[in-house]
């Protein structure tokens, strides 16, 4: 099939411990029925506000950490189905890059062994080919070969996400799993990262989730994006869709705070009332609606369905019913 990636009602409870005996009392529910699908070689972007649960839905795809509910098929294969051997293999097809690539990266180790470590683990190629490989996917990221015998913290940030991704496309992977890749880093670094990585895409047909809360990042790399809020998808679509004709008021508001280049083409900034509730203790019905300013009296009680409005253009608001 087209989709590399199909998640189904995907759900990630942790458990909220309390009292003397460490009994549970609630639960964050960090993932609360997440549906979507990605088609190979394309990337979709992850946005909403810090905490919705993007990094974890990340995670839980890749198993991580693992689900509460739901269900992950990865090439058809179901991601929670597999056996540690088989686990294992797939492991080196689904890759992550984190936000802070110091922290990820070894500082005991020179960089051409934090490359090719996994690459020997797995005996991905011949002991013969292993250097001119590493050198070969040093060279493919931006990085020197004379680079292999030096240590991270000689590295600016740009140059350790380099390393970063490097790292993780020794293995050959289909799908990468980028968890705000460029936030730390430089504006005038961060494009260099992006095209990076999109050039990168194009050659190895990789297939991105690409999670960020910087939406001109996002417009820039996704073919599809996906808005969450507290722990849901609320709506979905090509870019282009989402940025000309946001249909949920989450959505709306999100979007309305991106400067537009045309003076003349000025949005209206929606400001957000209120904070975000718990997720420990999610609103009922909506989950956005003591917020939302287009919120009617169904939306107290009835979780909205998600309408398909075309072009694959989806969205969960009873606005739409
Ligand atoms: Fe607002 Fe109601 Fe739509 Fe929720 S369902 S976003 S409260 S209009
Ligand atoms: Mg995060």
């Amino acid at each position: 099939s087209d989709n590399i990636l199909e998640v189904s009602h995907l759900k990630k409870y942790f458990p909220i411990k309390g009292g003397m005996f460490g009994k549970q009392v609630g639960a964050v529910k960090a993932v609360d029925d997440v549906s979507f699908t990605l088609k190979r070689g394309t990337t979709m972007g992850l946005v909403g506000e810090s905490g919705c649960g993007k990094s974890t839905t990340g995670r839980t795809i890749l198993r991580l950490i693992e689900k509460t509910d739901g269900q992950v098929l990865f090439n058809g294969k179901d991601v929670y189905g597999l056996s540690r051997k088989e686990m294992r293999d797939m492991r080196t097809k689904m890759q992550i890059i984190f936000q802070d690539p110091y922290s990820s990266l070894s500082p005991r180790l020179p960089v051409g062994e934090i490359i090719g470590e996994a690459v020997r683990e797995h005996n991905l190629v011949p002991k013969s080919e292993y250097a001119d490989y590493v050198t070969k996917i040093m060279d493919d990221c931006g990085l020197q070969s004379y680079h292999k015998d030096r240590y991270p913290h000689e590295f600016s940030g740009g140059q350790r996400q380099r390393i970063c991704i490097a790292r993780a496309l020794a293995l050959n992977p289909e799908f990468v799993v980028c968890d705000e890749p460029v936030s730390a880093l430089d504006v005038s670094v961060q494009a260099q990262i992006i095209n990076l990585l999109k050039e990168l895409q194009e050659k190895r047909n990789l297939t991105y989730l690409f999670i960020s809360h910087d939406l001109s990042v996002v417009e820039h790399i996704s073919d599809t994006i996906g808005v969450m809020y507290l722990g849901g998808l609320v709506e979905t679509g090509t870019t282009a869709d989402i940025f000309a004709n946001p249909l949920h008021p989450y959505t709306e508001a999100l979007f309305s705070a991106i400067p537009m280049p045309d003076p003349d083409l000025k949005r209206n900034r929606i400001i957000l009332e209120g904070n975000i509730p718990s997720p420990a203790n999610p609103p009922k019905g909506c989950k956005f609606h003591t917020r939302c300013r287009k919120c009617m009296e169904i939306c107290k009680n009835q979780v909205p369905e998600v309408k398909d409005m075309g072009n694959g253009h989806k969205v969960r608001c009873h606005l739409y019913d």
